[in-house]
């Protein structure tokens, strides 16, 4: 593993929130009294009715309950847009900048007021009241984001369904929580081509049925069917309603949304997050992670159907006044320098994106970013996996010019913002490393048989008491809830994830625990062998997987995306395998070597490391659910080309 270490620039030391000391002060503050920190921090956001219990938590087996400042009352809605409208009515509050690079639109808090009144007063007419279940199914438009924020003014509960998914997989959805109100639009626009939403919500709802509202946005303008007395087309319902609409008072657990995981390891759940905590715990890390001051302008590319574009698009850096973008497109439309230059643009001072993203855009080399100026730029950030030390390095030295710090965020749907991640002016950077805990998150490392591992050392990642955004349940299934993270560690938070711990205590996730490869005896996370094929000059991506070995019980499969251009070559193979040999060591040499134009992701973009192991153990007629796949084509290609294992 690469051990390169950046030290925080000086300047940044000092404009920052926190520098080392205070963030060590306040980290050591954060754990001694959790109760002490957490109320006074609290209350960065406005309660209607201050709250005087703070927190009220068991992880106890069997009766594990999480509650946060419990006896508050408060509105996300409120928040994010009203109490900022006597300080900063006219600043803008969200940057819209759409698929096509002629079109963007800027929103005043002032007008985020009306819109999402507006928006809220039509569902009302409709009959949407607190505790009910509406599903958000957009484009990246303004008005998925009033619509969002029109449910949290209501206290209606939303769930946001990636508009990428299918027509099955958002009935499965609306079904789970059963909606009786759809929001969507005609169509959504991402890269030049129309996707069919309205369409997909009515073969959606021809299969559950159960919904007796679609308020359909229009955005492209195409010709599409409408039900009488079920549909209804925004515009004409919005101009039938006022621009006022009283925030409905919410008690810190009452719930604000439900989002379902992006499915990189099986059926989706169904996460709850509730209101004030979640508030506070967005809000907070948004300031700190991204240190982010008044009139930054801040980019997050994420999708709102994520949860990245929940706490860091919306609810984050509203809470805080801040001047958020919000980007309907892909990153290679029309070109390869659409997100450079959409940063020149609007002159955006804080970038936060994936590796999935960073690794496509790496693939087609340093000019279309070189092009660009990129001066505004003053932070970088990455989450979704873990980022290659390659990735991490071109980001830093291409994107950034080697003037921007990188923020690698560890965390989950189910945390609600991020857990473990550099404070940029507090802490030294290490390529590939989520570095440390942000405040008052208690990381542990266990054994297999639930052992705290102290020091360096590497195992499964715990986290070992509450934090104000975590999850509260999976909707209508507490068991799950508990069997799923609270049962394989009792009384511990079990992430899924593996992770080491270095001598100076930062933190690395090594892959998701179901991935670990076992080779005669050594367990070896996922992303440390493929960080070093993504080292390698002529190799993009890489995905490794275990299967079945007569002598060393896992053997190692590496699926290999080569940079563009490059022949795939048997003298390749070979001196691929010899590569890993050399940068890990003789135990990490894969065994099978296949070139994969494309490896299975999810529709957010991360590779499916299930399906990669299922094909590498020849079960292909088991592999499980696809239907969170972006393309299900890859794994046919995947199967015919597969290695043959003598
Ligand atoms: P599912 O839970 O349905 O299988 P998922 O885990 O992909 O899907 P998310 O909540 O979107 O759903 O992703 C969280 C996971 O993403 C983490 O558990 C971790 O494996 C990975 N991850 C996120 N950020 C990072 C990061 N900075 N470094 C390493 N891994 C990361
Ligand atoms: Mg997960």
């Amino acid at each position: 593993m690469q051990e390169k270490v950046y030290e925080v620039p000086a300047d940044w030391a000092k404009r920052a929130y926190v520098d080392e000391a205070r963030y060590n002060e306040m980290y050591e503050a954060s754990i001694r009294d959790p109760e002490a920190f957490w109320d006074e921090h609290g209350r960065r956001i406005d309660w209607f009715t201050p709250y005087e219990k703070v927190k009220n938590v068991s992880y106890a087996p069997g009766e594990v309950s999480i509650r946060w400042f419990e006896d508050g009352v408060t509105n996300v809605a409120y928040n994010c847009i009203d109490r900022h409208l006597e300080t900063r009515g006219d600043q803008t509050a969200i940057i819209w900048e759409g698929d096509d690079p002629s079109e963007s639109r800027l929103i005043t808090y002032r007008e985020l007021h009306d819109e999402v009144c507006r928006f809220a007063n039509v569902l009302r007419n409709r009959g949407v009241e607190k505790g009910d279940r509406v599903t958000i199914y957009m484009p990246m438009i303004p008005e998925a984001a009033f619509a969002m924020l029109a449910c949290a003014r209501l206290g209606a509960i939303h769930s946001v369904v990636f508009g990428g998914f299918s027509p099955d997989s958002l009935a499965g959805r609306i079904e789970d929580c059963a909606s009786k109100v759809v929001i969507t639009a005609d169509e959504g626009l991402r890269g030049g081509r129309k996707v069919p939403l309205k369409a997909n919500v009515d073969a959606a709802i021809a299969k559950v049925g159960g919904v007796d509202h679609v308020v359909v946005v229009r955005r492209t303008g195409a010709d599409v069917a409408m039900e009488p007395g079920r549909d209804v087309w925004y515009h004409e319902a919005a101009a039938l309603v006022t621009s006022e609409c009283p925030c409905e008072p919410m008690e810190a657990e009452d719930p604000l949304f439900i989002l379902y995981t992006s499915g990189s390891t099986g059926k989706p759940k169904g996460v709850l997050h509730t209101t004030g905590g979640y508030l506070v715990y967005a809000s907070m890390t948004h300031q700190y992670v991204f240190d982010y001051h008044d009139g930054d302008i801040f980019w997050c590319t994420a999708d709102v159907g994520w949860v990245t574009g929940h706490s860091y698009i919306l609810y984050g850096p509203l809470a805080n006044g801040a001047t958020t973008l919000m980007f309907e497109g892909v990153p290679n439309y029309p070109d390869n320098s659409r997100f450079w230059r959409v940063i020149d643009k609007h002159q955006v001072n804080i970038f936060y994106t994936a590796p999935t993203a960073i690794r496509a855009l790496m693939q087609a080399g340093d000019e279309p970013v070189k092009k660009t100026s990129r001066t505004s730029l003053r932070l970088l950030g990455s989450v979704g996996e873990p980022i290659n030390p390659e990735a991490w390095e071109w980001y830093y030295r291409v994107v950034g010019d080697g003037r921007c710090p990188i923020v690698d965020t560890w965390w989950q749907t189910e945390t609600g913002g991020i857990l473990i991640s550099p404070l940029p002016g507090a802490i030294a950077l290490k390529p590939g490393s989520a570095t440390r805990p942000f405040f008052g998150i208690r990381p542990e490392i266990v054994d297999a048989e639930g052992k705290v591992l102290e020091g360096a050392t590497e195992g499964n990642l715990c986290i070992a008491d509450s934090w104000p955004g975590q999850m509260r349940t999976v909707y209508g299934d507490h068991q799950r809830f508990m069997d799923t993270y609270f049962s394989t560690y009792p009384g511990k938070y079990f992430t899924g994830d593996g992770c080491r711990r270095d001598a100076d205590g930062y933190y690395w996730i090594t892959g998701r625990v179901d991935d670990v490869i076992n080779v005669s005896g050594h367990r070896m996370g996922t992303a440390e062998v493929e960080s070093a094929l993504v080292a390698h000059a002529k190799v993009s991506e890489a995905a490794v997987v275990g299967y079945p070995h007569d002598i060393k019980g896992q053997g190692i499969y590496a699926y290999v995306t080569l940079m563009a251009g490059v022949e795939p070559t048997e003298e390749l193979r070979k001196e691929l395998v010899q590569w890993v040999r050399k940068e890990i060591g003789p135990i990490a040499s894969p065994d099978l070597v296949q070139f994969a134009p494309n490896l299975p992701k999810t529709r957010s973009g991360k590779i499916m490391r299930r399906i990669l192991r299922k094909i590498a153990e020849d079960e292909f007629s088991n592999l499980g659910d696809t239907s969170t796949l972006a393309d299900p084509s890859v794994v046919d290609d995947l199967i015919h080309n597969r290695q043959n294992k003598r």
